[in-house]
């Protein structure tokens, strides 16, 4: 049987997951957070003392950690070696560690599997960085999904703030432009849009807007598939 696969990639903050999520509710897919994975590798390197930023340090680790990706009641739940770090990943200093050690080619050839094989047994909702271009090449459906910086910082540090995180918006946007940066600067598969990608930007637009941005491209797309 054919699965259909949905890749949404783009910078941080651009309402991928929230928006992603909800589409695929909508269809009836499986929703695929990428970033997830990485987030509980850079947690590994955080707890063990690590540096992410050096990639002997992040490529070693990866022959010591075992990450895996389910769904609890359709939501996804991550794994580090048999324990539910769903919650831990999402802290600020993991994101800057994430953004480390995706940079490290070891790291991403690790996790290419898990992702490929969600997409090979389901239909699915994948989103990341390079959905489109590296692990879903021939995906059914490639949106680029992307809103000008000062808008991504605001709703992540409305998320944030949310969650009881100490942080300001200043250090929000700080973080977000270079993680962006870091992201799509990258030798090892950068954040891009592809080729045959649509592109669809959310600045002026609110959550529901957002998704029906979203569902409207992959219902337009599955209907010429
Ligand atoms: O999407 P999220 O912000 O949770 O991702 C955390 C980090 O993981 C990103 O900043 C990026 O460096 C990395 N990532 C990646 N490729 C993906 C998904 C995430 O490099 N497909």
């Amino acid at each position: 049987m054919k699965f259909i696969s949905v890749a949404i990639d783009g910078p941080v903050g651009a309402g991928k997951s929230t928006a992603a999520r909800e589409c695929a509710k909508r269809l009836g897919f499986v929703y695929c957070d990428t970033g997830a994975l990485y987030r509980a590798v850079g947690l590994y390197c955080v707890r063990n003392g690590l540096d992410p930023k050096d990639p002997s340090e992040a490529a070693g680790c990866m022959g010591k950690i075992k990450v895996d990706i389910s769904l609890v009641d359709g939501v996804q739940h991550v794994f580090l070696n048999g324990e539910d770090v769903s919650e831990d990943i999402r802290l600020p200093e993991i994101s800057m560690a994430a953004s480390a050690v995706s940079a490290v080619a070891e790291v991403r050839k690790a996790l290419l599997g898990i992702q490929r094989e969600i997409a090979e047994n389901n239909n699915v909702v994948m989103d990341g960085r390079d959905i489109g271009t590296v692990v879903l090449p021939n995906a059914d459906v490639k949106i680029f999904l992307t809103a000008k910086p000062e808008i991504r910082a605001e709703r992540r540090y409305s998320e944030l703030k949310k969650k009881g995180v100490d942080t300001t918006f200043e250090e929000v946007l700080s973080d977000l432009n270079e993680r962006d940066y870091n992201d799509s600067h990258r030798a090892e598969a950068p954040l891009k849009q592809a080729d045959d990608a649509v592109l669809a930007d959310t600045s002026g637009l609110d959550f529901e807007q957002s998704v029906e941005l979203i569902c409207g491209i992959v219902e337009e797309r599955r209907n010429v598939l």
